[in-house]
């Protein structure tokens, strides 16, 4: 399990007893938040940082910890904060300020300068906050009593995001082909998104992965199609497409284990070697947590892989999206999302169904592909763009919903939303950020979660909603 390190700030002028003090009370805070952090992190106990040297140390320490993806600090008592400067400097990983104290009431019989001397937290963690703020450090603050609920599950979200942050800058994207031609949105600065997320997106040719399905055994075939019928309800006579995506799939997961990617795109204008688009094969991908986007879009790609990390251990779906369609009957307007095949199935409020029908695009044989209708529930709808200068993500609250009728005739797997607070203001909204028409949508991350991502990336957020 990743780790994150706390951090308590002191200073060594106090005198042994009342160090002593503070490294209890910090192992005590650190015993409980452990108990209730146990399936999301593991926390680090520390001891007190009381000079500059300490602090130095153990920031360094976190920084080349390759288990380490974070790190939480607080103030027990003053700690002057130029003894954190150099240490801050030299910190890599995502910071969470904590801002509590060890006791939650003031004892009002009893309490003395002693007291005072001692629980300084409103005190000592307004001189971080200004050396945080001075050295411009992207950091996290969350303000309450370690005990209150509120306060854990917002020290919780810092660390689901810093876990995903970690996996971000260790993510590789597989482009097959490149972005689609003439496509502005998908496109974008792969040096920059390297820079700023980590992302390492390198281009491969068709031809790598065409020759590795060439290679699929019968006996992988069969195990990956006793998978599908174990998943899926086989609704097709047309076994041999359905196999053809069960080769892909296979090829695709070797693929993917030697580069070790863990997210890749690829395009219908590139698929020279082979028969189908690969849909069935894709959706399954998805299903098990690899990121992807198509038509190129390495962002979308990345964006979900990193956003299906974040959402681990939460009930919800989340996966790539494409607005395809409106109903725009007044005052019930729905959007209709889709795409061509790839549509992940941890959005299927039913088993989904395996079917083959022809592709109007591409010139290729009828593609094998999850059918279903999608869940219902409050999400968010993000897209990532590439303003030149930087990266924006614009995030819009929606509302997943029943489809209104039956689609009988639509060979695709399908989402149906309403945007927030309506739909002529919020879809304007997202037209004027410039956010496009892939997204990644979730039920299963909140708003507090895209926001704290955009800030700890420092990244330009539009919130929708
Ligand atoms: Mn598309």
């Amino acid at each position: 399990m990743k780790t994150i390190y706390f951090i308590t700030g002191s200073q060594d002028l106090y005198g042994e007893e009342v160090l002593t003090r503070v490294a209890s009370d910090s192992k005590e805070i650190v015993a409980f938040l452990q108990n209730k952090l146990k399936d999301t992190i593991k926390l680090k106990y520390v001891a007190p940082a009381i000079n500059s040297e300490a602090i130095i140390d153990v920031c360094q320490r976190a920084s080349v910890d390759s288990n380490c993806v974070g790190v939480i600090a607080w103030m027990r008592t003053f700690s002057p904060a130029k003894m954190w400067i150099k240490g801050l400097q030299r910190l890599t990983k995502p910071l969470l300020h904590l801002h509590t104290q060890y006791n939650e009431k003031i004892p009002y019989d009893a309490i003395d300068m002693d007291y005072m001397n001692i629980n300084q937290s409103a005190h000592g963690d307004r001189e971080f906050g200004f050396i945080l703020k001075r050295l411009n450090i992207a950091h996290d603050i969350v303000v309450g009593y370690y005990k209150h609920k509120q306060t854990i599950e917002a020290i919780a979200r810092f660390c689901r995001v810093a876990k995903a942050i970690d996996y971000s800058r260790s993510l590789k994207v597989a482009m097959f082909g490149s972005n689609m031609r003439e496509v502005a949105v998908t496109d974008g600065d792969r040096v920059e998104s390297q820079i700023k997320y980590g992302w390492e997106v390198n281009y491969y040719g068709i031809g790598d992965l065409v020759e590795l399905v060439s290679q699929v055994t019968d006996k992988e075939v069969s195990d990956k199609m006793a998978e599908y019928a174990q998943k899926y309800d086989i609704a097709t006579d047309n076994v041999e497409a359905v196999k053809e995506q069960a080769r892909y799939e296979v090829a695709l997961r070797k693929f993917l284990s030697a580069t070790g990617a863990n997210a890749f795109c690829d395009t219908f204008q590139d698929l020279r070697g082979l028969n189908q688009l690969p849909g069935l094969a894709v959706q399954n991908l998805m299903g098990d947590g690899i990121g992807f986007a198509a038509e190129g879009d390495y962002k979308t790609a990345a964006l979900s892989a990193v956003f299906m990390k974040m959402s681990e251990g939460v009930k919800g779906s989340t996966g790539f999206m494409e607005d395809y369609t409106y109903d725009l009957s007044e005052g019930q307007e729905v959007v209709l999302g889709s795409h061509m095949l790839e549509v992940s199935p941890s959005f299927a409020a039913t088993k989904p169904k395996i079917e083959v029908h022809p592709l109007g695009i591409g010139g290729k044989s009828d593609p094998a592909r999850l059918v279903f209708d999608g869940v219902t529930g409050n999400g968010l709808q993000v897209s990532m763009l590439d303003e030149g200068c930087d990266f924006r993500l614009v995030s819009a609250q929606i509302e997943l919903v029943k489809q209104p009728k039956p689609m009988p005739r639509l060979p695709v797997a399908r989402v149906m939303w309403k945007i927030k607070p309506n739909f002529k203001s919020g879809v304007k909204a997202w037209l004027e950020s410039g956010a496009g028409h892939h997204s990644v949508v979730t039920t299963a991350l909140t708003e507090e979660d895209v926001a704290l991502f955009a800030k700890l990336t420092s990244t330009s957020l539009t919130l929708i909603g």
